[in-house]
C-alpha cells in the first residue's frame, strides 16, 4: 500500500511494518476492530474474525513516530 514518505513531525523517512503481537497461536498482525468492544471476563475480548482489518504502520526512522493504517481490501 501506498503510505506516508516524510515524517509529519520531523519530515525524517519513513518506512512499512507492522505492529506484530503475540497470540495463542504465535505471533500475528495487530488488527483494528470496529465499534465498541465487547469484553468477557471468561472468554476476553470478542471478536468476529470478518470484522478484524489489519494494521499497516509507518514508522520514522529519525524520531520513531508512527502513523497507522486499517484498510480493508
Ligand atoms: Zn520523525
Amino acid at each position: 500500500m501506498r503510505g506516508p514518505t516524510q515524517c509529519p513531525k520531523c519530515q525524517g523517512a519513513m518506512s512499512e511494518g507492522v505492529i506484530a503481537e503475540k497470540g495463542d497461536a504465535g505471533w500475528g498482525i495487530a488488527s483494528f476492530l470496529p465499534g465498541t468492544p465487547v469484553v468477557s471476563r471468561w472468554f476476553g475480548l470478542k471478536v468476529r474474525k470478518k470484522d478484524l482489518i489489519p494494521i499497516s504502520a509507518w514508522r520514522c526512522g529519525r524520531c520513531g513516530y508512527l502513523e497507522s493504517y486499517a484498510l480493508s481490501g
